[in-house]
C-alpha cells in the first residue's frame, strides 16, 4: 500500500506489478530494437468500391528475438512513455520511403502509402522538418505519402495541428484522422483541421450492419465527411455484409481482413500488378 500525500491511497496488485514490470523490460528490449533489426514495417492494402487497391497503410510489428512478437498496442504506448517513439518513428519515415522508391522502380507504387504518426511526434517533433529532408532525395514520391493522426492528437493542440497539417499539405503529404468516432471531439473541431480524409473506427464497423445504430453512425459520419469534402476510410472491414453496407452508405475506401491482412511488400506488389494485369 502506498500513500501519495494526500488522502488516496493507492493498492498495488501482484497484476499491476506484473504489468509494470513487463513494461520497463519492454523499454528495456525497445532501446535495441533498431539496431538489432528487429522492427518492420508491413502494408495493409486499402481499396476502392469496386475492391481495387489504392492504397495502403503501414504497420509496425516488433519481432523480439527472445519474446516473439511483440503487438504495437503494447509496445507503442511504452515507447512513447520512454521517449523511444522519436528514434522508432524517424525508423518509420525512412524505412516507409526507402519502400516507395524501391516500388516505385518496379512500378507497383500504390496512390498513396499511409504511416501512423503518434500524437507526441505530431504535436513536439521536427516532424515536418524531418519528412522534407527524407523527400528531398525522392521529390518524385511526395505526392503519394499520407499520414494517420488520431482524433485525439489533433485536437489535443488545435493551433499546432492546423499549422503542422498545413506544412505538411505544402510537401503534397496527405492527412487522414484515424480512429474516428472513438474518441470525444466535436465535429467542429475536425471541421477546422485541413486533413483529407476520415479513418472510421473498428468498433463502429464491426456490427454493422446488423446494429441499427452504428448503421446511423456510420452513415451520418460518412454524409459529415462528404460535406466538408472529405473522403472516408472504413477500418477492419472483415466481411462481404459489411462491404456491402459501406458501399451502400456511400463510404468511398475500405481496409480489413476482407480484402488483405497486413502483408510483406512483396506480396503487396504482387496484388498490385496481379490488377494492372489485363
Ligand atoms: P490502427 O492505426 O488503428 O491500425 C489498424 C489496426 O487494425 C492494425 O493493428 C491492423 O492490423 C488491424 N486490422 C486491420 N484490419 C483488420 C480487420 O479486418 N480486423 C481486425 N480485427 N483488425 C484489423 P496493429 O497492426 O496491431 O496496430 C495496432 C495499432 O498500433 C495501430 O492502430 C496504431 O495505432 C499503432 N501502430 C501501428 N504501427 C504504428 C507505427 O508505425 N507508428 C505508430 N505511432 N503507431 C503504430
Ligand atoms: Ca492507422
Ligand atoms: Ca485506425
Ligand atoms: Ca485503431
Amino acid at each position: 500500500v502506498q500513500h501519495n500525500g494526500g488522502n488516496a491511497v493507492c493498492f498495488y496488485t501482484p497484476e499491476m506489478a506484473a504489468a509494470a514490470t513487463r513494461r520497463m523490460m519492454l523499454t528495456m528490449h525497445l532501446n535495441h530494437a533498431i539496431d538489432r533489426n528487429e522492427l518492420r514495417l508491413v502494408y495493409q492494402p486499402i481499396v476502392d468500391s469496386q475492391g481495387r487497391v489504392r492504397s495502403a497503410e503501414a504497420l509496425l510489428r516488433w519481432d523480439h528475438h527472445a519474446l516473439g512478437p511483440v503487438s504495437p498496442g503494447e509496445f507503442i504506448p511504452v515507447a512513447e512513455e520512454s521517449g523511444l517513439i522519436v528514434p522508432i518513428t524517424d525508423w518509420v519515415l525512412s524505412t516507409a520511403i526507402a519502400q516507395m522508391a524501391r516500388w516505385e522502380k518496379e512500378g507497383t507504387l500504390p496512390d498513396r502509402v499511409f504511416l501512423n504518426i503518434s500524437g507526441q511526434q505530431f504535436l513536439r517533433g521536427n516532424l515536418t522538418g524531418r519528412l522534407a529532408e527524407l523527400l528531398d532525395g525522392h521529390p518524385s514520391l511526395r505526392g503519394h505519402l499520407g499520414l494517420e493522426i488520431t482524433e485525439q492528437a489533433a485536437v489535443r493542440d488545435l493551433t499546432v495541428a492546423v499549422r503542422t497539417l498545413g506544412e505538411l499539405a505544402e510537401l503534397g503529404i496527405q492527412a487522414a484522422i484515424d480512429d474516428f468516432g472513438s474518441g470525444y471531439s466535436s465535429l467542429s473541431y475536425v471541421q477546422q483541421l485541413p486533413v483529407a480524409k476520415l479513418k472510421i473506427d473498428r468498433a463502429f464497423v464491426i456490427d454493422v450492419p446488423e446494429n441499427p445504430k452504428n448503421n446511423a453512425l456510420v452513415r451520418a459520419a460518412v454524409g459529415m465527411a462528404h460535406g466538408l469534402g472529405l473522403t472516408t476510410v472504413a477500418e477492419g472491414v472483415e466481411t462481404a455484409e459489411q462491404r456491402d453496407f459501406l458501399v451502400s452508405v456511400g463510404c468511398d475506401m475500405m481496409q480489413g481482413y476482407l480484402f488483405g491482412r497486413p502483408m510483406m511488400p512483396d506480396a503487396l506488389a504482387d496484388m498490385l500488378r496481379a490488377q494492372a494485369a489485363p
